[in-house]
């Protein structure tokens, strides 16, 4: 008897994992580092459920890049965009 393998992949719909644009729900708390198009902080803590913010300075889209997941958040440790200068 053969198996029926319905093999149909479909590759889920998800965004590129640990790239985030402004705008978008913090999906994870983390670390994330920012890539701009002018200098801005290297990395800042972003709380799950958040939304990611745009630039402070000219309001533009920044990409977020997650690069360690923090497991245990307190909901006092906020999320602070700090410039770079
Ligand atoms: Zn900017």
């Amino acid at each position: 008897m053969k198996t029926k393998m319905k093999s149909s992949p479909q590759p889920p719909r998800v965004h590129v994992p640990g790239a985030f644009r402004s705008g978008a729900n913090v999906p994870f708390s983390g670390i994330y580092s920012l890539s701009h198009s002018h200098p801005l902080i290297h990395s800042t803590r972003l709380l799950q459920g958040h939304i990611f913010p745009s630039c402070p300075k000219c309001h533009d889209v920044i990409t977020f890049t997650l690069m360690n997941q923090v497991i245990v958040e307190s909901a006092s440790s906020r999320f602070r965009l700090l410039m770079a200068r």
